[in-house]
């Protein structure tokens, strides 16, 4: 059954870096999902795996073996590619099933549910986890799409110009992002540039600009150290009064309704805008 290692894996194209370095575990049976902007290396990444390309430095290993002399069509692997936008989502059903005819138990999927509509990317989302589950296949699926990655996965690799920034549980990358690019690409979130005044045994007391004093994570910074405070917008609490530590004042922009919560846009006197849930 497959698992894959990626050793220091690189790929250039001229001067382009498009993959450098990168070192990845995929457990067997594991739902994994790359995601990054557009040009991160996603899809050199999968086609390096499927063999479509030769890597310039590293090694790839599928089920504990190297598989560097071996051809795409020994590899084991089903590779579904963005398809055109058919009815229903029956291409990526058409996809998967002709793959899994072969006898294939890994499964490289890229961008699949990009070109379907909303609703249906949301079905075919479950239907494809599912699939893999169901069958104990190892899948990994490409998609710059954040929130697809993190409902269907068991584990995602944030990737950032041929790097892997950090690999975890979505709820790990949500919570506790160790960059500020992961912290502003999965999910939303605030920043404030803020300078550090205190440290104590829980947390730290932060100054955010205009002198607003503010609590932080506990963080192995020191006292004046100019940090970002990330503040996801369901945490920041929005009331009338101001009344110190942990408060910031600022004025009501606008206020949107994407569903489920209302939306606040809100210009602190600092001239940044920070949003709440
Ligand atoms: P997207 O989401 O837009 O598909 P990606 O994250 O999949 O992006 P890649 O397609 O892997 O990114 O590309 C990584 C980098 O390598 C980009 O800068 C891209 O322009 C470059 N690149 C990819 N393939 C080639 C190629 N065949 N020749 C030259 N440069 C390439």
């Amino acid at each position: 059954m497959p698992e894959i290692k990626l050793v220091d894996l690189t790929k250039r194209f001229g001067r382009i870096v498009a993959v450098g370095h990168v070192n990845l575990h995929i457990r067997d049976g594991e739902y994994f999902s790359i995601v990054g902007p557009s040009g991160c290396g996603k899809t050199t990444t999968l086609r390096l795996i499927a063999g479509l390309l030769e890597p310039d430095e590293g090694q790839i290993y599928i089920g504990g073996k190297l598989v560097a002399d071996v051809p795409p069509e020994e590899r084991g692997v089903g590779f579904v590619f963005q398809t055109l936008a058919l009815s229903g989502g029956m291409a990526q059903r058409i996809a998967l099933a002709r793959a899994l005819a072969t006898g294939v138990s890994l499964f490289l999927l890229d961008e699949p549910l990009a070109s379907l509509d909303a609703r249906l990317r949301l079905e075919l989302r479950h239907e494809l986890r599912r699939f893999v589950k169901d069958l104990g296949l190892t899948a990994i699926h490409v998609t710059h799409d954040q929130e697809e990655a993190l409902s269907i996965s068991d584990r995602v690799a944030v990737m950032r110009m041929g790097k892997i920034e950090q690999v975890g549980a979505p709820e790990e990358l949500y919570y506790s992002p160790k960059t500020l690019f992961v912290a502003g690409f999965i999910g939303e979130n605030n920043f404030l540039e803020c300078s550090v005044l205190e440290v104590r045994e829980e947390h730290m007391v932060v100054e955010a600009r205009g002198g607003y004093r503010l609590i932080g994570p506990k963080a192995r910074f020191g006292r004046g150290d100019e940090v970002v405070l990330a503040i996801r917008p369901e945490f920041v609490v929005v009331a009338a009064m101001r009344a110190g530590v942990g408060e910031i004042s600022g004025e009501v922009e606008s206020i949107s309704f994407p569903g489920r919560d209302a939306k606040l846009r809100v210009r602190l006197e600092s001239g940044e805008a920070i949003s709440a849930r």
